[in-house]
């Protein structure tokens, strides 16, 4: 080993040169994947016999296995019989807020970050969107994860959101509701030397219950956001806000549209805008009403697994069905799932671009499992299998602008889920995980 004993000659100290060492021995990790088949997010068909050489996280090499040079040394698994898919982006999470079914901006410590992220991971998802409600420790971590190889999700984050005074949306404690246009160009300044991905503001009324954000502070926003080089995506639930806010410059819709059909004009609109319907959120809006009954999932291991003993108490619990199942707007929620899935699958049809969102964090809607829930509940909307995997894969990475994410191609990172059945046969399929990989490295 000359190199290192020029390094010893050169006096350096042992930690160092120790340190040096496993720098070089980190390089030297590579790994090969081989025998499973390819769905590699691209939307192309499925390549059976396929193999990757995947060097220091990255995918150095993917193609026909009958044409694999595997590199001495390199760590190889026989992967034969199994399907292999980019890992899933979540265009539309909260992270770190909930303990069981509590949420409260004091649970959002490192540590429950942490859980919450491999949480997701565990799940296949390995990079989420966290939008809006996120206290400044989730730039800290997106940043070390950018400094090395993350074995949790990849965090993107809008930061801190913009909520209309006595408004509906944030999180208390979290976001510092806005009254007039004058407070907006410091604040949106202030998330922007945070260095946030995206900017996002809050448009709904909650049903009639609440002030709506007046449309000039809306332009302010996104007005102020572009000044700064950032897109802003907004939460909607009417039309009408959806139509002013696309022309008013917003860069996606992170819920589907609920009050009523969305028209020919919005998706004029929308195309020429280029506007994203970023996220649908379908499995949110089932979840509004899911716990008024014992979910059928309860006993379901896939569900089981990512949840305490007391969310399953909690969920079985009749008084708290009862008290879900007689709130007050509790009837209406089966007609906004459906007129949200009418919706999206519209769009989709005529050509909008669109992601996959969940909208988990909150009670009742768990990291990862809600992932599985919404990518079928795409398909349920009219989605085939293969545009719903390649929503929550390469699209996802397009919005983030992620040029390293989203399909599994030389050069990318090895963000990657293994499967035990073919997720194009059966969307649920996707719950058959084998093991997942962020950055090469198997995380579960
Ligand atoms: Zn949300």
């Amino acid at each position: 080993m000359p190199a290192l004993k020029r390094i010893r000659r050169c006096g350096l100290s042992s930690a160092l040169v120790s340190a040096l060492l496993a720098t070089v021995s980190l390089h030297a990790e590579v790994r090969v994947l081989k025998n499973f088949t390819l769905i590699d997010g691209t939307g192309r068909p499925p390549v059976p016999q396929a193999a990757m050489v995947i060097d220091n996280g990255r995918i150095t090499w993917i193609g026909p296995v009958s044409q694999l040079k595997a590199p001495a040394g390199a760590e190889t698994t026989d992967l034969t019989g199994k399907f292999v898919m980019p890992g899933i982006i979540d265009l539309h999470v909260h992270l770190g807020a909930t303990i069981d079914l509590t949420q409260d901006a004091k649970n959002q410590t490192p540590e429950n970050f942490e859980k919450n992220l491999k949480k997701y991971a565990s799940y296949g998802v390995t990079t989420v969107l966290s939008m809006g409600t996120d206290p400044d420790l989730v730039f800290r971590i997106r940043d070390e994860q950018h400094a090395g190889r993350p074995s949790e999700a990849r965090v993107y984050t809008a930061g801190q959101g913009f909520v209309f005074k006595n408004g509906y949306g944030g999180l208390v404690g979290v976001n510092q509701p806005v009254a007039t246009v004058a407070e907006i160009e410091p604040a949106v300044a202030a998330q922007a030397a945070k260095k946030v991905d995206f900017i996002k503001l809050w448009m709904d009324d909650e049903l009639g219950t609440m002030p709506k954000m007046p449309y000039e502070m809306s332009a302010a926003i996104i007005a102020s956001a572009k000044k700064h080089g950032l897109r802003t995506l907004a939460h909607i639930f009417y039309l009408a806000d959806a139509k002013k806010l696309t022309e008013q410059g917003i860069a996606g819709f992170v819920h589907s549209v609920r009050d009523q059909p969305v028209d020919q004009a919005l998706i004029d609109a929308m195309k020429k805008h280029g506007v994203w319907q970023e996220a649908a959120t379908l499995s949110r809006e089932e979840s509004m009403y899911a716990y008024g009954i014992t979910p059928s999932f309860i006993n379901d291991p896939f569900f089981v697994r990512g949840v305490s003993p007391e969310v399953i108490r909690l969920l079985s619990s009749p008084d708290r069905q009862k008290t879900i199942s007689s709130a007050p707007h509790y009837g209406q929620y089966p007609k906004f799932a459906a007129m949200a899935k009418q919706n999206f699958k519209k769009l989709v049809d005529a050509g909008v671009k669109y992601g996959m969102g969940t909208d988990t964090g909150p009670p009742g809607r768990f990291a990862g499992y809600g992932d599985h829930w919404e990518l079928s509940a795409m398909v349920d909307a009219g989605l085939t299998p293969m545009q719903v995997i390649v929503a929550a894969t390469r699209s996802g990475a397009e919005f983030l602008s992620a040029k390293d994410l989203g399909t599994l191609e030389k050069s990318k990172w090895a963000d990657l889920v293994v499967l035990d059945a073919n997720p194009l046969d059966n969307i649920r399929n996707t719950r058959a995980i084998n093991s997942v990989y962020i950055a090469g490295k198997p995380v579960q």
